[in-house]
């Protein structure tokens, strides 16, 4: 995944208005909000989609809880992370405020899944039956905890290259493993999620996952949720059916460069 996703499009827009919103970060953001919004909502129009059907996911990963504070500001309620350890200092340091949705959408090992099923909304990178069962039982047991009150929300992974270091389902298994988590008593489907290969053209690579969407559809109807495009594709992917585009780069800014 590329770590700097700023378009020339999105930024520009971005340091323009920057200037007249004011200074520091709390400006700084929500300029970026207001030109990332700006084009999601030309991108919804240019699909001939309604605004209304495509949710933003901020993806507040490397960035620090206060930034998280300052969009909770500006009227955002849903965050994505992508590691358990930085999320849950996070959910830890944020409980003042409420209402929050905490939205887990990074790689996920299963000794982390317990941790994980107690403050996540939705988790969108389940990829095997193996991940779905531990994070059943994580969810069964924060709900008879009282930690949680609903059942956990997946969406499924699916790889598009059948690369098995970037992570996601083989097509071939989408359809058992939905099963699966339609099942599970402390789970509910929500729907696919994918990252399309690096070198691909986004728009094949949407094309392609709206057709397994499709199918995924067919048996599974409530599995509405398409969350596809990121900074860099988020057009494409919204031509091709997303309903929730996760954008990082785009409105935080670059992410310190790390080893993980
Ligand atoms: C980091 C991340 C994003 C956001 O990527 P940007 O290119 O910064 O917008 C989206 N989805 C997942 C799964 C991520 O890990």
């Amino acid at each position: 995944m590329t770590e700097n996703g700023v378009t020339a499009r999105g930024s520009d827009v971005a340091n323009e208005a920057q200037v007249t919103i004011g200074e520091g970060r709390a400006g700084q953001l929500a300029a970026s909000l207001r030109a990332l919004t700006e084009r999601i909502d030309a991108a919804c129009r240019a699909a001939g989609r309604s605004p209304d059907e495509v949710r933003l996911l901020p993806v507040t990963k490397f960035h620090p809880a206060s930034d998280i504070e300052i969009l909770y500001g500006l009227g955002l309620r849903e965050f994505g992370e992508s590691r358990e350890q930085e999320a849950s200092d996070k959910v830890a340091q944020l409980r003042h405020l409420s209402r929050v949705r905490w939205e887990f959408i990074g790689r996920l090992q299963r000794n982390k899944a317990k941790s994980v099923a107690r403050w996540a909304n939705t988790v969108y990178s389940v990829d095997s039956d193996r991940l779905a069962s531990t994070l059943d039982a994580g969810a069964k047991a924060a709900l008879e905890a009282g930690e949680r009150d609903t059942p956990l929300r997946v969406l499924l992974q699916v790889s598009l290259d059948a690369d098995p270091a970037r992570g996601g389902a083989y097509e071939a298994e989408l359809l058992t493993l939905a099963d699966r988590v339609a099942a599970a008593e402390s789970l509910q489907l929500g729907g696919l999620m994918a990252i399309p290969p690096l070198d691909a053209d986004p728009d094949a690579a949407f094309e392609r996952l709206a057709r397994l969407h499709g199918s995924l559809l067919t048996a599974h109807p409530q599995a509405t949720e398409l969350s596809a495009g990121m900074s860099n594709d988020l057009e494409a992917a919204i031509r091709h059916g997303s309903t929730c585009v996760r954008v990082g780069t785009a409105l935080m800014g670059a992410r310190p460069i790390t080893s993980a």
